[in-house]
């Protein structure tokens, strides 16, 4: 590991003449910068949680390689992080190293094939803006999903009735023993919101998605405008959160069952469900994490009251949370 030191940079509070150094570390072999305690509130969509342990967000796959290797030889566990856009971190942050995409973001488009490689870390709303300007059709659904590329496949992000999986051709995948894997949506087990990447800890460093090109960039522009504004009239947009808190059950709409036991506008501390669309949760203002996993458990246990249905978090649940 390369250790260097900055000028002194924070003073003691309990012994002010006591000076204390902040280190600047790099991943060995690398000049990728290794973070300690890290805040992770500003990089996730519902703007709550505390810091990483260690927090790094590597530009090259290299520099991935040697995350894992370095998080290896620590005995670190490891979190990915995309967009951070369906996850609720614990206040009390994470343990071991935290691994972010954002920075792996190159996108290639290939007429012969009418395909799109991109980046884990490409945000899937840019790339459906990209296609539409081509003309290519396929991703028009996706440009209200403020998450990254390999965020969407590992959830199988979806709306307005398609999802991820009907338009993945492969993904490039990085497991934690530094081996490079290239599987099908076949080998992907993909289901509602889910797929065999989720809780694994094989990062996705890229996929590759089958549209189709041709069309008039002006109507593809025109279909994704009208799906984002479609959004931004039923949900609401305007306050931190992470989207649908639960999976919908078959039966019911996760909302409809929430909205009909009275609980929209339930609050506790900053957080509330939101008027707009009972499946949201929103952060109305310094909320913290366990005031929305408090909500989560309270709206779990009045469904189950009412209409005994055991409704599922679609959003994940990272650290440790007080029992409720
Ligand atoms: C306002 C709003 C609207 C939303 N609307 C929708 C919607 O319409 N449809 C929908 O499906 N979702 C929606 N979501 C939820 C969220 O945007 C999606 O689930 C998105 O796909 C998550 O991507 P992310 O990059 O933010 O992933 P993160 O939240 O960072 O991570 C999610 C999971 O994926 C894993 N992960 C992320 N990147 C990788 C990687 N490269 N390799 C391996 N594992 C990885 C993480 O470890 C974690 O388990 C919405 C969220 C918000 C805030």
């Amino acid at each position: 590991m390369t250790l260097s030191y900055d000028p002194p940079s924070v003073s003691n509070a309990d012994n002010p003449k006591k000076t204390l150094y902040k280190p600047q570390i790099t991943l060995p072999g690398t000049d990728c910068p290794l973070r300690a305690d890290a805040p992770l509130a500003s990089l996730t969509s519902f703007r709550v949680g505390g810091p990483a342990e260690w927090y790094v967000a590597p530009r090259r796959l290299e520099d991935l390689q040697a995350s894992f290797e370095w998080a290896k030889s620590q005995g670190l566990p490891l979190t990915l992080l995309g967009a951070g856009s369906n996850l609720l971190v614990s206040d009390r942050g994470l343990p071991g190293l935290v691994i972010c995409t954002r920075h792996l973001r190159q996108t290639q488009f290939d007429p012969d094939t009418g395909t799109v490689t991109a980046g884990a870390g490409e945000p899937i709303a840019r790339l459906a803006w990209q296609a539409a300007e081509r003309g290519w059709q396929g991703l028009e659904w996706a440009v209200g999903i403020p998450g990254t590329v390999g965020g969407a496949v590992v959830m199988n992000a979806g709306a307005h009735k398609s999802c991820t999986a009907d338009i993945l051709v492969n993904v490039q995948t990085l497991s934690p023993e530094g081996i490079i894997e290239q599987l099908t949506p076949v080998d992907l087990g993909f289901s509602y919101r889910t797929s065999s990447l989720q809780g694994s800890q094989r990062l996705l460093t890229q996929a590759t998605f089958k549209l189709k090109p041709g069309a008039q960039p002006k109507q593809v522009v025109s279909d994704t405008t009208k799906h984002l504004e479609e959004r931004r009239r039923c949900q609401p947009y305007h306050l931190p959160s992470c989207g649908s808190v639960f999976r919908n059950p078959e039966s019911h709409a996760a909302a409809w069952l929430i909205e009909q036991i009275g609980l929209k506008g339930y609050k506790i501390g900053g957080a509330q469900v939101a008027e707009r669309h009972a499946n949201f949760i929103l952060n109305c203002g310094g909320a913290k994490a366990s005031d929305i996993f408090q909500i989560i458990r309270h709206v779990q246990m009045q469904v189950e009251h009412h209409w005994s249905l055991c409704l599922e978090p679609e959003v994940r649940i990272l650290g440790e949370f007080p029992s409720v």
